[in-house]
This record gives structure tokens, C-alpha cells and sequence, in this order.
């Protein structure tokens, strides 16, 4: 997907400040964090939004948090805590149509979101 900012990012097209890669995941500094520590972790397969994930895609989902987790703990953020956000569609504010999951933390992190 030519027209995909986070393809763009796999493809190695547009920089990231990569922050863990594997063969079927990439995850990466956001360039307009919204905490201490904001980091996009997405498949490197397209999948537009949590609403196109099949079973097929069983294996890289569960991926995306097992990462996040190890992501947590190379950024100290297990002990105090840290949040992971997936937004789906309009109501929710996707603007990045490729499945991606946010990890936040670094401060305490207000609930409900907006
Ligand atoms: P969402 O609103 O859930 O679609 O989130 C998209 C996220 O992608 C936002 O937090 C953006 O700041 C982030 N983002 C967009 N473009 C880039 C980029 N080139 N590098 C890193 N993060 C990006
Ligand atoms: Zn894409």
C-alpha cells in the first residue's frame, strides 16, 4: 500500500525511530507522543483496522501485545504501568488506516480517555 504512511514506515520509505522489529512486526517512536513514552507497534502486513482481522490474523494480533509487554519492560514502564490503545474508526479517531497499537506510559494516564 504506496499510499500508507505505516506501510511507507515498513517498506523503509519514511524513517521511524525503530524501537523493535521482527519478521512480521515493526514498533516505533510516535512523532507526536502523547506521553512520556508513546510507541506504535503495528504488523507489517496491512490490515486496515481491528474491524479486518480474520483468524488468519490470529498469530500476529496476539503478537502486537506479546510486544508491547517486552517493549514495557526494556522501557521500565512494568512496575509503575503503561496503557495500550487500539483506535477503531471514526468515532474512536483512527487517522492511520493500519492496524496499529499504541503503548503509552510514563505518567499517570487520566480515565476515562476523551
Ligand atoms: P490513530 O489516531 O490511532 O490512527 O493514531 C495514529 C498515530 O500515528 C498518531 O499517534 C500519530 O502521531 C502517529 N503517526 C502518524 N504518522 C507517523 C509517523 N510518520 N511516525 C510515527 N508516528 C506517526
Ligand atoms: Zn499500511
Amino acid at each position: 500500500m504506496s499510499d500508507c504512511i505505516f506501510c511507507r514506515i515498513v517498506s523503509g520509505a519514511v524513517p521511524c525511530k525503530k524501537v523493535m522489529e521482527t519478521e512480521s512486526l515493526l514498533a516505533f517512536h510516535d512523532i507526536r507522543p502523547q506521553a512520556p513514552v508513546h510507541v506504535q507497534i503495528i504488523p507489517k502486513e496491512h490490515i486496515p483496522s481491528v474491524n479486518a482481522i480474520t483468524e488468519k490474523h490470529a498469530a500476529v494480533t496476539a503478537g502486537l501485545i506479546a510486544a508491547a509487554k517486552e517493549i514495557a519492560g526494556k522501557l521500565n514502564l512494568s512496575r509503575d504501568g503503561y496503557r495500550l490503545v487500539i483506535n477503531c474508526g471514526r468515532d474512536a479517531g483512527q487517522d492511520v488506516l493500519h492496524l496499529h497499537l499504541h503503548l503509552l506510559g510514563g505518567r499517570p494516564l487520566g480515565w476515562p480517555p476523551g
